[in-house]
């Protein structure tokens, strides 16, 4: 029996009640409706909706309230593993909702729900403005912000989330409200931050900063150089201010034909970072690592929109298998530990593991900041892998012996968007935050429609 005829009553009516597509599993169209940019999530929904406007959601809440029936907001899919699904659940696309207006004098954009962080950042330089993007051009603005946000600038300017101020939702009660520091003040504390827990978000308006000067690059050895430059890295990290942002990896780069020859099949050890200020300024904090003699060296000055592809993150839809860890911090041993995991000596199938510098901004809360006010941490683990069926076993090995390798150095929580699996969300938020996220959960969505891929339960 198909799905939406037991669970979805009368997709005819919620045809007749929005402009976007509605698919079901008996479109031929339902499994292309249904992919997620991770194409290792398997999303199973009862229906998939495309609305093209907040009033298409509203009437897609009102007609789940009805019903009794869920929603699972998704924007890209970028973080669609740990999302479970029922036959009670609508998997709502806000993928057609696009638009960006850059607001120069202000320094602030409206963005509707579906826009790509890129959408943002090519506007916004234009006039020397930068949103707090991440390191991928195609990851979703809203996903991004409700989960925290560490940018290129995070070190200067803090969480993406900290920077949102105002935020257009849809709430379980069928309303479409606006709400900011003045108007549900709670809920818009719960939202920076809480995932996508309280709502449909339709648009979001974010501060951009002034970036005149901005020195930025990646610079790159073959991996047999791993143990130099990563410890090499680390001491830099240590001497830097907080215009500095940047991270060391290790990359394997696949034999396909698209990779240009002289990368293609080799693996490497890279430092990319982004540095606000002028060129002598940029010149002279990179030196140290200059020295190093890297094989590949692109820093420059650059426009703001440069920031997106610093990293050369996949623009295309992939399976992904990963794993993150947030460092209390790195001393030598953990760098060493790192390198046995993933450096040339263990020869891991991993396509990437990384480590991030946060601290500065990052670690302050200001008041005013949402309910994920700060990162608690000095560095950020993360490592992918593509699951490619042969791939699979192995990554699921090793994924979890890197993780494990840093876990003396763990800062005890994890941070909701670089975590790819189901898990307790009290692993991101300490116990006080956690508990007035789940009083304003019950509150505000007492059926617990909204399907979060990080869910957050009612209090009793
Ligand atoms: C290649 C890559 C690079 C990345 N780089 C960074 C980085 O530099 N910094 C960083 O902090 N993170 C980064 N991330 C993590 C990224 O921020 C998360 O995966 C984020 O959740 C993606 O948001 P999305 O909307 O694109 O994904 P989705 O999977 O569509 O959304 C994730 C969740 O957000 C919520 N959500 C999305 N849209 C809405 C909405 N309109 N209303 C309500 N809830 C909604 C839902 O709960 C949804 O399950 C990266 C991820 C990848 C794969």
């Amino acid at each position: 029996m198909l799905i939406p005829e037991r669970n979805v009553r009368d997709v005819q009516t919620l045809r007749d009640l929005v402009r976007g597509e509605v698919v079901t599993p008996a479109d031929p169209s339902y499994d292309q409706a249904r992919l997620a940019w991770n194409l290792a999530a398997d999303q199973r929904p009862a229906v998939v909706v495309f609305p093209e406007s907040a009033d298409d959601v509203v009437a897609v809440v009102q007609y789940a309230r009805r019903h009794g029936l869920r929603i699972a907001p998704q924007g890209t899919g970028h973080n669609a593993c740990p999302l479970v699904w029922d036959a009670n659940t609508i998997l709502l696309s806000t993928s057609r909702m696009r638009g960006v207006t850059i607001d120069v004098m202000g320094r602030r954009a409206r963005v509707a729900a579906g826009t790509l962080w890129l959408e943002v950042t090519e506007p916004a330089s234009e006039h020397d403005l930068a949103p707090l993007a991440g390191s991928s051009p195609d990851v979703g603005v809203i996903g991004y912000c409700l989960g925290g946000g560490v940018s290129w600038l995070a070190r200067k300017h803090g969480l993406a989330t900290n920077s949102v101020l105002a935020i257009e939702v849809v709430t379980a009660d069928g309303r479409l409200r606006r709400v900011d520091a003045e108007n549900d003040a709670a809920l818009f504390w719960a939202l920076r931050g809480g995932g996508g827990n309280f709502g449909v978000v339709t648009a979001m308006e974010i501060a951009l900063y002034p970036m005149p000067q901005l020195y930025a690059g990646a610079m790159w050895w073959d991996w047999q150089h791993s143990a130099r430059v990563m410890h090499a890295w680390r001491e830099w990290t240590m001497t830097v201010p907080d215009e500095v942002t940047s991270s060391a990896r290790i990359m394997r780069i696949p034999p396909l034909p698209d990779v240009p020859e002289f990368l293609r099949g080799r693996d490497f050890v890279t430092i990319d970072a982004a540095i606000i200020g002028d060129r002598a300024h940029g010149a002279a904090l990179v030196q140290k690592l200059r020295e190093l003699e890297p094989e590949i060296d692109t820093f420059d000055m650059v426009p703001p929109v440069a920031l997106s592809r610093l990293h050369n993150d996949p623009e295309e839809p992939i399976p992904g298998l990963t794993e993150h860890r947030l460092l209390a911090d790195l001393p030598a041993e953990a760098v060493d530990a790192f390198l046995a995991a993933a450096g040339p000596e263990a020869n891991s199938p991993l396509l990437l593991a990384e480590i991030r510098h946060l601290g500065g901004a990052l670690g302050v809360a200001k008041p005013g900041n949402g309910a994920l006010a700060k990162l608690e941490a000095g560095y950020l683990l993360f490592a992918a892998g593509i699951a490619m069926p042969e791939l699979v076993p192995a990554l699921k090995q090793a994924l979890p012996v890197l993780k494990a390798a840093l876990a003396p150095w763990d800062a005890g929580r994890g941070y909701l968007n670089f975590e790819e699996t189901t898990v307790d969300s009290r692993l991101f938020y300490d116990e006080l935050t956690h508990r007035r996220l789940a009083r304003i959960k019950t509150q505000m969505d007492p059926s617990d429609m909204f399907r979060a891929n990080h869910p957050i339960k009612g209090s009793e």
